[in-house]
């Protein structure tokens, strides 16, 4: 059955229509339907969590789909944003620097995005102002409607050939009402209309208010944020409430009648102990099933595929309930105070976690703080230690101290980007005795620059280069740690953001004092993973890649698991050590059992 849609009239275009709608090759109207997702009321609802939650709900019955996030800002990308403010720059395998919803789309979804899946209004504007000055509008003065909304429909449908999707989730950034978004939500009004009926399914989500003064909820912001919604030409077809508990049947119909939307189609999304469990939540709500309906997509739907996705879930929700006991993991970064700047890395150990059978407890170490000393004092009831990545000079010889007491003491250790950087300073000073060993981007008169810009940037940008990106191959050594820990994999692939790496100068020096680089490029001499023998040290590892950005539920990555499953055997020897002596205790202090490095 083919939908009456605007589209045939649109194809008919001449040099003085009022409609523009570039259409990418090889689009097939009718074959992928869109959800549009906007947030009314408040910015923070998780719209990004709720929308992979629905995107995983509908992958999981056996279609394909793809989400995009619209970002409101200017910038091109997220790379210049600081995670202070905005969390995480997520890194994409083709080295798009996106928002960290983009993060959660991946790990819920378990599929690899690419920079089709992020736009940023700096996008749209130049790609915009880049066909002006081709000649690309035919004479035509430029408008926000029809060019501007013109070139967001191009992408979302540029997605959907591209991926061959089933259902795009497009996400809205920002709330309703918001002028920078506005024209994506004009853009997707007009979408909707150009697919015809049942193409598109539109969810509002919202928020209702329980003022403790009132201990009642209060449901007259969300009216009015849908009221606005509606105001754009945008009719919800589901509204999603969110709220501290469930809603109340007494609010969902409040919410029902002031919004067209029928009573069943207002779901209660209130908080949970996991994202992880807003999946099963959506399911049991039926709201996964409210879509199918809405977007007549009940004939694409493999029940047999739905169930075995939905028991391989329930089973990893089960082992994420079972955990009991705990390990705590301390994390020395710079920005200790916004989680969300490492949400990438509460992920990953999260995820090892429910895989090891333990809870991971976190412990925030403001790494500056350790500039002054006390640092064993600090660290003293760890059972692992990270240190991130990061930029700029605040902590670190705060790090350095965190990298040497776990390096000294057997604490499980991993380093990333800035970490691994840290790991590598450090055994130059205190191992191999090169006084004043640094990185380049702290002190560039260092006497040992053993971190530096990368040699081949120099060459290309000069000073100050351009950061590599993205996915690059890693080859691992035969018979080493992290070999064992990729089950023997000869070479696996990992996401890097970084600029500056070992000074290949120094690598015979550091490697016959008893570092072992065991990840190498397969073409530059950049080192990519480096470890101490694990006759050494029980786990001590550190990765100038960003292992978090690639770990999935199901398949945590192997540096987390490797240094969560070494923290659980440092907290049993501790408790074995506990239950003896003293004396005799302190004389096993320094690595457990093994004599600790120089
Ligand atoms: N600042 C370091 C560099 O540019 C580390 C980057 C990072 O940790 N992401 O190389």
């Amino acid at each position: 059955m083919t939908t009456p849609n605007a589209l045939s009239s649109i194809a008919n275009v001449s040099d003085d229509t009022e409609f523009y709608t570039p259409m990418p090759a090889g689009y097939k109207p009718g074959k992928t339907k869109y959800v549009g997702v906007f947030g009314t009321v408040m910015s923070g609802l998780g719209k990004g969590i709720f929308a992979s939650s629905l995107a995983k709900m509908i992958k999981d019955k056996g279609l394909t789909v793809a989400p995009i996030k619209l970002e409101g800002y200017l910038n091109l990308d997220s790379g210049t944003l600081n995670p202070y403010r905005h969390g995480e720059v997520f890194v994409l395998d083709d080295g798009m620097e996106c928002d960290m919803d983009l993060g959660t789309y991946e790990r819920m979804l378990d599929q690899d995005m690419s920079r089709l899946n992020f736009i940023t209004s700096g996008q749209i504007f130049t790609t915009v102002l880049e066909k002006e000055r081709r000649g690309g509008y035919l004479g035509r003065d430029v408008q926000m409607i029809p060019h501007v909304t013109g070139e967001v429909k191009a992408r979302l449908r540029e997605l959907a050939v591209a991926t061959d999707a089933d259902v795009v989730f497009v996400e809205i950034g920002g709330t309703v009402g918001d002028v920078e978004n506005a024209y994506y939500i004009e853009a997707l009004r007009e979408l909707a209309f150009e697919e015809g009926p049942g193409s598109a399914c539109f969810v509002a989500l919202t928020y209702i208010i329980h003022p403790p003064a009132l201990g009642e909820q209060k449901s007259k912001a969300a009216q009015l944020g849908i009221k606005q919604l509606i105001e754009c030409g945008i009719q919800p077809h589901i509204i999603a409430c969110r709220a501290i508990n469930p809603i109340t049947n007494k609010v969902r119909e409040k919410v029902a009648l002031y919004s067209n939307v029928p009573f069943d189609r207002v779901f209660s999304m209130h908080d949970c102990e996991s994202i992880y469990v807003i999946p099963e939540m959506v399911r049991d709500a039926g709201l996964d099933t409210a879509v199918v309906d809405i977007l007549g997509i009940a004939d694409r739907v493999h029940p047999e595929a739905e169930a075995k996705a939905v028991a391989t879930w329930n089973a990893y929700l089960a082992a994420l309930r079972s955990a009991e006991d705990a390990v705590t993991i301390g994390i020395a970064g710079k920005y200790t105070s916004v989680r969300d700047s490492y949400a990438s890395i509460i992920k990953a150990l999260e995820h090892s976690g429910t895989k090891a059978g333990v809870r991971v407890e976190f412990d925030w170490i403001e790494a500056g703080e350790l500039e002054q000393g006390g640092t064993a004092k600090r660290l003293e009831n760890l059972h692992g230690l990270i240190v991130p990545g990061g930029f700029g000079l605040r902590g670190m010889e705060g790090k350095i101290e965190c990298v040497k007491f776990a390096r000294k003491t057997g604490l499980p250790y991993l380093g990333m980007c800035l970490g691994f950087q840290m790991a590598v300073v450090e055994y130059a000073r205190n191992v191999c005795g090169m006084a004043g060993a640094n990185s380049t981007e702290v002190e560039p008169d260092s006497p040992h620059p053993v971190i530096d810009i990368l040699p081949e940037q120099k060459q290309i940008e000069g000073l100050g280069g351009n950061m590599r990106l993205g996915g690059q191959d890693v080859i691992l050594t035969p018979g080493s740690l992290a070999a064992k820990l990729y089950n023997n994999a000869p070479e696996i692939r990992l996401r890097f953001r970084h600029r500056y790496e070992v000074d290949p100068r120094y690598i015979k020096q550091l490697e016959a004092a008893g570092l072992t680089f065991s990840g190498r490029a397969p073409d530059f001499p950049i080192m990519q993973v480096l470890e101490l023998p694990t006759a050494v040290h029980p786990y001590f590892i550190a990765t100038q890649a960003h292992p978090e950005l690639t770990s999935r539920p199901l398949r945590p990555d192997p540096f987390f698991l490797g240094l969560v499953t070494a923290a659980i055997k440092h907290r049993q020897a501790e408790r074995r050590a506990s239950s003896k002596p003293t004396a005799q205790r302190s004389a096993e202090r320094d690595v457990h059992g093994k004599p600790a490095p120089r």
